[in-house]
C-alpha cells in the first residue's frame, strides 16, 4: 500500500442494484474519478461513447486483450467488458481516488493485481425490487432482463471476495454508506506509512 496513491474502489452487484446511480451521485458529491469501461455491447438510448463506455467492435476489443491494455476484462451477458489499464494507473499515481463499476469476474482479477483496492458489493433490497427496477428502467428487452435476474444469484455467491456490502434500499443512504467506507479506508494505519 503506497502512502500517496489514491484509493481504488471496486463496485459490483447484480443488474438493477443501482450501482450506476450510486456512482453518478458519488462523482457529484466527492472528488473521485470514474473509469470508463470498454464494451462490445450496443449503446443504449442516451449513452455517449467515451462517457458511459468506449463502444468497440469485437475485433478491436480482442486486439486490446492481446495487447494487455486491460486491467481486467470479462464476458458478461454475451458481451465483452473491460477496464483500460492506463487510465486507472494514471489516476491512482496522481493520488486521486478511482471507481471501477465492474462485474464479480472482473473484480476477482483486479483483486489479484490490486489487493489493496476496496471491494464493495451493492445489493438490491430484494429480488422483487431488482426485477421492478430493471423493468421500470426499460433499457433492456424482456429476455435480457430475465438473463440478468437469473445471473443475480451466481453473482451474489461472489460476495465472499468483497470487503463491504451495501444494501441499496434508498439511494442517498447507500451513497452515504459508500462515502463512509472511503473515509474509513483513508484512515487505515496501513495507508499512513510515514508514521510507522
Ligand atoms: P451494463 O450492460 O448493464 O452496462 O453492464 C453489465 C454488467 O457489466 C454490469 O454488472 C457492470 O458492472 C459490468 N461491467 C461494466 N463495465 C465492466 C468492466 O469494465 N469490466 C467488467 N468485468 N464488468 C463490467
Amino acid at each position: 500500500m503506497k502512502n500517496n496513491e489514491g484509493i481504488l474502489l471496486v463496485l459490483s452487484g447484480p443488474s438493477g442494484a443501482g450501482k450506476g446511480t450510486i456512482c453518478k451521485r458519488l462523482q457529484k458529491e466527492i472528488p473521485i474519478e470514474y473509469s470508463v469501461s470498454a464494451t462490445t455491447r450496443a449503446p443504449r438510448v442516451g449513452e455517449v461513447h467515451g462517457k458511459d463506455y468506449f463502444f468497440l467492435n469485437k475485433e478491436t476489443f480482442e486486439k486490446k486483450i492481446r495487447e494487455n491494455e486491460f486491467l481486467e476484462w470479462a464476458r458478461v451477458y454475451d458481451n465483452y467488458y473491460g477496464t483500460p489499464i492506463d487510465y486507472v494507473q494514471g489516476v491512482l499515481a496522481q493520488g486521486k481516488d478511482c471507481i471501477l463499476e465492474i462485474d464479480p469476474q472482473g473484480a476477482k482479477q483486479v483483486k489479484k493485481k490490486k489487493p489493496d483496492a476496496v471491494y464493495v458489493f451493492i445489493l438490491p433490497p430484494s429480488m422483487q425490487e431488482q426485477e421492478r427496477r430493471l423493468t421500470q428502467r426499460g433499457t433492456e428487452k424482456m429476455y435480457e432482463i430475465e438473463k440478468r435476474i437469473s445471473s443475480a444469484q451466481e453473482e451474489i455467491s461472489a460476495l465472499e471476495y468483497y470487503d463491504y456490502v451495501v444494501v441499496n434500499d434508498e439511494v442517498s443512504k447507500a451513497v452515504e454508506k459508500v462515502k463512509a467506507i472511503i473515509i474509513a479506508e483513508k484512515c487505515k494505519v496501513q495507508r499512513h506509512h510515514c508514521y510507522l
